[in-house]
């Protein structure tokens, strides 16, 4: 069977891994720029945070975070240590759970991924921007600007429109709207937060674990745990990350709690630094 897989990120090279171990699949992977995987080499501060060790349903969001559990029960965060293990990367647990290469380099992990592709039954085509996709009567024509590919399946893995200088775009929304599927509200999450407190940029910089709270005229929308930095003009940091889903409905009124000392109460603090109150 000819497989296609439209993008060469973590999802595409993954799906082709997996797709190449049937020896019968020949698999044919697009992805219009010079090269795979530029995004996954700038993820995570350019360390590749890879997975989590309390990766779980309930820490996906959405309107039906449950989807991903089928996915998380045939491939849990075991099979993805262990898949990492088996392409010749180590890793390393550090807090939160969260699992990084042992070389602290993205690109470790890129290059394990992009190693692992030479295989007899991988055709990887860099430089081929799919431009419109049909479905044939056998299956779909694949339209580059210069020339097509004909497959059996298709498996588009375009990724997202976050990181566009990395290669994020809204081609796959449109190939598969296209092709007849529906496409939810999209949003921006996991990002950084403006804020008009002047304080934050003259912080910039500095980090420090915080409890966030985040609240829309007065009334609570999120809350998170964990470590918070100030930049030139705002927020970010894991916590932040983790919160921004919320204040990034848009909309006026938006404020951030930030509780540097979660487990004291205020009394103590008052106690501690009288002159402060
Ligand atoms: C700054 C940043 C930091 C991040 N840090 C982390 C982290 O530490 N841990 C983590 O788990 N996630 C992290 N993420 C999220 C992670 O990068 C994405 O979830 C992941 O890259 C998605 O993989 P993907 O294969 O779906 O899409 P992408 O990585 O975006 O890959 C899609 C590929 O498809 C190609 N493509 C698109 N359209 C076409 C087309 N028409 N024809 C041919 N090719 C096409 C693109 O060029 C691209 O190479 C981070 C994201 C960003 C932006």
């Amino acid at each position: 069977m000819i497989i296609a897989i439209i993008g060469g990120g973590a999802s595409g090279m993954a799906a082709a891994l997996a797709a190449a171990e049937c020896r019968d699949n020949q698999i044919i992977l697009l992805e219009r720029q010079s090269r795979v995987g530029r995004k996954l080499s700038a993820t995570g501060n350019g360390r590749c945070n890879l997975t989590n060790l309390h990766a779980e349903s309930w820490g996906y969001h959405g309107d039906e975070p449950e989807f991903v559990k089928p996915a998380l029960k045939r491939f849990g965060v075991d099979n993805t240590m262990q898949w990492f293990q088996s392409l010749g990367l180590l890793t390393v647990v550090e807090d939160w759970g969260r699992v990084y290469p042992f070389s602290d380099q993205a690109n470790s992990v890129v290059d394990v991924l992009r190693y692992a592709l030479e295989k007899p039954n991988i055709q990887l085509l860099t430089g081929f921007e799919v431009q419109k996709v049909k479905k044939t009567e056998q299956g779909f024509r694949v339209e580059g600007t210069e020339e097509s590919v004909f497959c059996d399946k298709l498996i588009v893995a375009c990724g997202g429109l976050a990181g566009t200088k990395l290669g994020g775009s809204m081609s796959g929304y449109k190939l598969l709207r296209s092709l007849g599927h529906k496409c939810t509200r999209l949003r921006p999450s996991l990002v950084q937060l403006k804020s008009s407190w002047p304080l934050c940029a003259s912080l910039k910089g500095v980090r420090a674990p915080s409890k966030v709270e985040i609240l829309r005229d007065g009334v609570q929308h999120s809350r998170s745990d964990g470590e918070l930095q100030f930049t030139e003009y705002g927020l970010s940091g894991p916590v932040i990350f983790e919160v921004s889903r919320d204040a990034c409905e848009g909309g006026k009124n938006w404020v951030a709690h930030l509780d540097f000392l979660p487990c004291k109460d205020g009394n103590w603090l008052k106690e501690q630094l009288p002159a402060a109150f």
